[in-house]
C-alpha cells in the first residue's frame, strides 16, 4: 500500500534534508493509517465510510440553552459511525477527520439564517492541548468557517483553568466544574455575531460557561453548533 503523505520526493529548495517529510513516510510504513469507522487499512476515512456518512440524513436537532440564541446539533449521539470518528477525532491522533464533520455540521447550519461573523471553538486547556497535540474543536471550527466564509478565531477565547474531565459528573457538579474556567477577549469580540463550535453537546453546561464568558466579553449574539447532542 502506498504510505498516505509521501512527499519525499519532494526535495527542499535549500536543498537540506527534510526530516519532518522522512519520519512522516516512516510512520506511515510503520502504522498505516485505518479508516476510523471500519478499520480498513486506507485513510483516516475510507470511501465507502464517507459514503455512508454522506448518506446520514442530517437531524437539525435544536436546544434551547440560554444564553444562546440558536443552538443546534447535527445527529443524536447514538448514531455510530459518527460515534466513532469523533472519539477517533478527539483521541486517536486524527485531526484530518474535522474535514468531513465541519462539512457537515456547516451544511446543516446553511440550513438556518443566522448572521454570523465570527467563529470560535470550545477550548481546551492548554496542558491537555500539548497533550493532545491539537484542539479537535478548533479543527472544527476550521472547516465550519472556511466553507461558510466566516473568520476563524479560537483564541479570544482561552480555557484558564485546567477542569477535570466532565465524564461522569452530574448536571450541577458539571456546571460548579466549569464555572469560571473560561476567558474571553473583548477586543476580538465586542459586538460580534460569534458561533461556537464543539464535538458533542451533553448537558450544554461546558457550551454555557463559554458561552457566559462570550457575553461578558460584550458579543451582540452566540449562537452554537456540535455535531452530535448525547441528550
Ligand atoms: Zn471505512
Amino acid at each position: 500500500m502506498k504510505p498516505s503523505h509521501t512527499s519525499l520526493d519532494q526535495p527542499r529548495p535549500d536543498g537540506a534534508f527534510n526530516w519532518e517529510s522522512f519520519t512522516r513516510y516512516w510512520l506511515d510504513v510503520v502504522f498505516p493509517p485505518r479508516c476510523a469507522n471500519c478499520g480498513r487499512l486506507d485513510t483516516t476515512l475510507c470511501v465507502t465510510c464517507q459514503t455512508r456518512l454522506d448518506a446520514l440524513p442530517l437531524k437539525y436537532l435544536e436546544r434551547m440553552l440560554p444564553p444562546f440564541t440558536g443552538l443546534i446539533s447535527t445527529e443524536s449521539h447514538r448514531a455510530p459511525i459518527l460515534r466513532r470518528l469523533i472519539h477517533s477525532l478527539k483521541y486517536d491522533n486524527m485531526p484530518h477527520l474535522a474535514q468531513p464533520l465541519g462539512i457537515r455540521m456547516a451544511t446543516a447550519l446553511q440550513h438556518y439564517d443566522w448572521e454570523l461573523d465570527l467563529v470560535i471553538s470550545v477550548p481546551l486547556h492548554p496542558h491537555r492541548q500539548r497533550e493532545r497535540g491539537y484542539n479537535q474543536s478548533a479543527e472544527l471550527a476550521k472547516v465550519v468557517s472556511e466553507v461558510l466564509g466566516l473568520r476563524e478565531l479560537s483564541s479570544a477565547l482561552q480555557r484558564t483553568v485546567n477542569t477535570r474531565s466532565q465524564v461522569g459528573l452530574g448536571q450541577q457538579q458539571r456546571l460548579d466544574n466549569v464555572a469560571g474556567a473560561f476567558d474571553a477577549d473583548p477586543l476580538s469580540l465586542a459586538g460580534a455575531r460569534v458561533l461556537l463550535v464543539d464535538d458533542v453537546l451533553t448537558t450544554g453546561a461546558t457550551m454555557q460557561a463559554c458561552a457566559e464568558a462570550v457575553i461578558a466579553a460584550g458579543v451582540h449574539s452566540i449562537y452554537g453548533v456540535t455535531i452530535t447532542s448525547a441528550s
